[in-house]
């Protein structure tokens, strides 16, 4: 079931060391302030703006077959709810405060290994857009599982990227 609720909401982001991205280490503090909806799924609180409503209801669908692809082969569940913040463009997403000056046109999105929060923009198509989500929810699924057994987010990127997060990697 999905349902919409309308909410203006200044998103504060406080990064850590832990932020996922294809380089790391930097420590960041950074706040948007965006009138971004929030569309509530079973798992994920999705943030979209209000013009990419559609796309954004397609990608909770996609997010939700991940999360059920994933959590059934990994017999994990998440506690909290899932974030997953989506921006309309890639150049929207490099704009933002989220990665400030670090974006460039390769990084497809970004998972906080603390917050579990997924930020990414729609990519040019809605198949590159559903492999990105595929990608960035398994890091999510990783991170979560690693602080479930107690142990530490920061994983080495070598570490995070080396176990084949990509989708197509997976038998699923
Ligand atoms: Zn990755």
């Amino acid at each position: 079931m999905i349902r919409t609720l309308v909410v203006s909401v200044t998103v504060l982001i406080v990064s850590t060391s832990t932020l996922h991205a294809q380089y790391f280490g930097r420590n960041k503090v950074e706040y948007f302030d965006f009138d971004f909806r929030i569309l509530a799924t079973e798992h994920f609180d999705v943030y979209y703006y209000p013009r990419e409503e559609r796309a954004a209801r397609i990608a909770a669908q996609m997010a939700e077959r991940w999360y059920s692809r994933f959590s059934t082969l990994l017999n994990h569940e998440f506690n909290t709810r899932q974030p997953l913040v989506l921006y309309g463009s890639q150049a929207e997403f490099a704009q933002t405060n989220v990665v400030p000056g670090l974006l460039p046109d390769s990084v497809g999105g970004v998972t906080d290994a603390a917050r579990r929060r997924v930020t990414m923009p729609f990519a040019p198509t809605m198949a590159e857009t559903n492999r990105v989500l595929g990608h960035e929810i398994a890091h999510a699924f990783q991170f979560d599982i690693a602080r479930r057994h107690g142990g530490d987010t920061a994983q080495p990127l070598w570490f995070i990227e080396g176990i084949r997060p990509d989708p197509i990697q997976w038998t699923v």
